[in-house]
């Protein structure tokens, strides 16, 4: 799903995306069944972030599903900051 833009933002420059704590993982692939977007992928110790691009930008509902809290999200509050500061860039890319 590489190359794809978010209101008008290549997807990749967006650091949206959920982190899995390795110590905290039991590698039950609760995550990779829960999310469809290939996003996680399965480790050997744990579950990792494949394809973190993949991530619908502000979503992080695979959080709730992990039963030991080893799936974090950046704040909502850090998203916004990222995305006001990157909006005029490409809008004035796009004229
Ligand atoms: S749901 Fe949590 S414990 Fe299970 S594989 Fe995903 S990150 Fe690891």
């Amino acid at each position: 799903m590489a190359g794809r833009d978010y209101m008008g933002i290549p997807r990749e420059e967006i650091s949206w995306f959920p982190t899995i704590d390795t110590d905290l993982c039991i590698n039950d692939s609760l995550c990779m069944d829960f999310c469809s977007n290939d996003v996680f992928a399965q480790g050997e110790l744990s579950t990792v972030v494949a394809n973190p691009y993949n991530c619908v930008v502000g979503c992080s509902a695979c959080a709730k599903e992990c039963p030991v809290d080893a799936i974090s999200f950046p704040k909502k509050e850090e998203l916004v900051k990222i995305l006001n500061e990157l909006r005029p860039k490409y809008a004035a890319a796009r004229g």
